[in-house]
């Protein structure tokens, strides 16, 4: 990536619908996760400072853990609380993804499951006749859900795949997250038995 399109990453998604139900976006967190300070982050982005190219690597890491779901965190109530260290979580993703249906209503389905039609990763909840089903952002916006006769639901897909893996009230330290204790499996099975370490 270029840091034009580096740039062009943060703010298309920062002020996109489905980042900002799952995974709200701010220059806190991800100066967190790049290991650079916040103003850096944001002179960066505004295009007030250059970095080199060595340097932009590693926002372009974060950005493809970002989008392979490999770093997820929990949705604060404050935007600018979603660095907060205790909310996120390290992943590994399984290295073939199992495909669904742009529109479908398996109880199985995770976070990592890619769109069989667009091979998005972007997945968000609906109700149709009071039944649950998951909707592929890319090929049906909220825009379309009356075509279906969908009804969004409120509720964040990563917090919960994040409450259903881990045990969200104990509070992890930093050291937890860079020993990578918190990196749990890539299936729902191996996940819950990765519960955090309590050493
Ligand atoms: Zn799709």
């Amino acid at each position: 990536m270029t840091l034009a399109e580096i740039r062009a990453w943060y703010y298309k998604n920062r002020n996109d619908h489905w980042y900002n139900s799952q995974l709200p976006l701010d220059e806190r967190l991800m100066g967190m996760l790049w290991g650079k300070a916040r103003m850096v982050v944001k002179r960066f982005l505004i295009g007030e400072q250059s970095i080199s190219p060595q340097i932009a690597q590693g926002y372009e890491e974060v950005i493809r853990q970002v989008e392979n779901r490999e770093i997820i965190w929990k949705k604060a109530n404050n935007a600018h609380k979603s660095a907060d260290k205790n909310s996120l979580m390290y992943l590994k993703a399984p290295a073939v993804p199992i495909k669904r249906n742009k529109i479908h209503s398996d109880k199985n389905f995770t976070i990592f499951d890619r769109c069989a039609s667009c091979k998005g990763n972007q997945w968000l909840p609906v109700e149709v006749d009071g039944k649950r089903l998951y909707v592929c952002y890319s090929c049906l916006p909220p825009s379309q859900y009356r075509s279906f006769g969908g009804v969004a639901i409120n509720e964040s897909l990563i917090t919960r795949y994040m409450e259903e893996h881990l045990c969200l009230n104990q509070k992890f330290s930093e050291k937890d997250i860079t020993s990578g204790i918190l990196t749990s499996a890539s299936t729902a099975t191996s996940a819950r038995t990765g519960m955090i370490n309590p050493k």
